[in-house]
């Protein structure tokens, strides 16, 4: 007879208390069955970008990278923080016309991660103390929650919104009780294309927070932002007008630490690759040195160095300006696909008066609701598949093919009724 073990025994008293849920991937699984036999039915569960015909997105540009790769750079080992070249590559990336600025203006540091993820977690974890508290919006994106409670710290959040704007004001408010209890700030700001609601925040609520910030230092608070960029590609300020917000940046002062954290899996339509970036950026070169001592160590405890056939790509796809030209061509497309679905839903949604949070870009949108799961499910039973939040629904904009759109506002809204 098999003997009864006590599996608490085993696992740490932290682990005990992991249970990742699995409301997203059964919701996502039961959409991908029914649009199998349905092709009517909305699958809107789907966090990447797919095509009209329901494929997933690729850019050709980055296939036919991909396929003139030698096989050792794809499969040797690739430097902890991915090399010069891909530093390199990555920055130029990012920072587009506005690099040589930053350069001048601030010390910067890059560490290659598997994915965004891998970039939030890393920072995460040389920054915060178990018990500490870290800044979110009320509305954001749920690993975030498993990467918190990973490292034992608190989630504190504050209202996203004040009317259709970025709520600077309860921003401080909060962030002022965290500072008073443990005179440090850490938040976590995912800008553009907030996911799950698509808000994007304007040139002038960045330099209120940026000014807030500058405010912490003169009282010897250390504040890190991290900057969850992984939509900026995505943003309807354009490759360009993007990279005007980040240039903001130099505007903070010695004692803020700023960490990127790129996501290669969005702006290459790579996800399964894993390819990301820690990109920290400060006036203070102290806390640049200390960022590239403890990021390189963490990588080297947890995944030893990033997978290279992502960093390949990446330097590829930037060693010469015609790549990059076609590249950012290609992706002007997907960001327009994007944004057409979304102005079809929008215009509509405002027609029928569907309440939603404010939309401006990117791959999701959603709706305020008291009831999620009773929502899902009664969508669900309308052949509408989308995804429970707390306090609303999220639709994936990016993977529900333009010509479901019409109309789609008018029956969620008869099934709010
Ligand atoms: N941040 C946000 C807000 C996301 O939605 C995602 C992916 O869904 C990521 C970061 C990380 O993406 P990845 O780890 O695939 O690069």
């Amino acid at each position: 007879m098999e003997q009864e073990v006590n599996s608490m025994n085993y696992l740490t008293k932290q682990a005990a208390m992991k249970n990742a849920g699995d409301d997203i991937l059964k919701i996502s699984g039961m959409a991908h069955k029914a649009k199998l036999e349905n092709p009517d039915v909305v699958n809107a569960t789907v966090g990447s970008l797919y095509t009209d015909k329901s494929k997933l997105y690729q850019f050709q540009l980055i296939n036919y990278v991909l396929a003139t790769i030698p096989n050792e750079e794809m499969f040797a080992y690739a430097q902890t923080d991915g090399g010069e070249v891909f530093k390199e590559s990555a920055l130029k990336w990012v920072f587009r016309s506005k690099l040589s600025k930053m350069k001048n203006s601030m010390n910067i540091s890059v560490v290659a991660t598997p994915g965004g993820s891998g970039a939030i977690s890393n920072t995460l974890f040389n920054y915060v103390n178990a018990g500490d508290s870290i800044l979110l919006t009320d509305i954001y994106w749920g690993p975030y929650q498993f990467m918190i409670n990973e490292i034992g710290a608190n989630i504190v959040t504050h209202p996203m919104f004040d009317g259709s704007k970025f709520n600077v004001k309860a921003f401080k408010e909060v962030a002022e009780n965290i500072v008073a209890k443990e005179q440090k700030l850490v938040t976590i700001i995912n800008d553009p294309c907030h996911n799950p609601t698509g808000y994007s925040m304007t040139k002038e609520e960045w330099l209120e927070l940026i000014s807030y910030f500058n405010s912490l230092g003169k009282r010897n608070i250390p504040v890190v932002v991290i900057y969850d960029i992984a939509y900026i590609d995505y943003s309807m300020y354009g490759q360009d007008g993007s990279r005007e917000i980040l240039a903001l940046l130099q505007e903070t002062n010695e004692h803020v630490l700023n960490v990127l954290t790129f996501s290669g899996s969005k702006t290459f339509s790579v996800y399964g690759l894993r390819l990301g970036a820690q990109i920290a950026l400060s006036k203070s070169k102290k806390l640049i040195d200390d960022f590239e001592r403890t990021a390189l160590y963490s990588t080297r405890a947890k995944w030893s160095c990033p997978p290279k056939i992502g960093i390949s790509i990446l330097n590829k796809l930037m060693s010469t300006e015609e790549t990059e030209k076609v590249f950012v061509e290609e992706l002007a497309d997907a960001r327009n696909l994007i944004q057409a679905r979304s102005s079809i839903f929008l215009n509509e949604a405002n027609e029928v008066g569907l309440v939603m949070h404010p939309y401006k870009s990117g791959f999701f949108m959603s709706i305020p609701s008291e009831h999620p799961n009773q929502l899902v499910e009664d969508l669900r039973k309308k052949d509408i598949y989308v995804v429970p939040m707390e306090k609303g629904i999220r639709m994936a904009v990016s993977s529900i093919p333009t010509d479901q759109m019409p109309g789609l506002a008018k029956r969620i809204k008869e099934v709010i009724e």
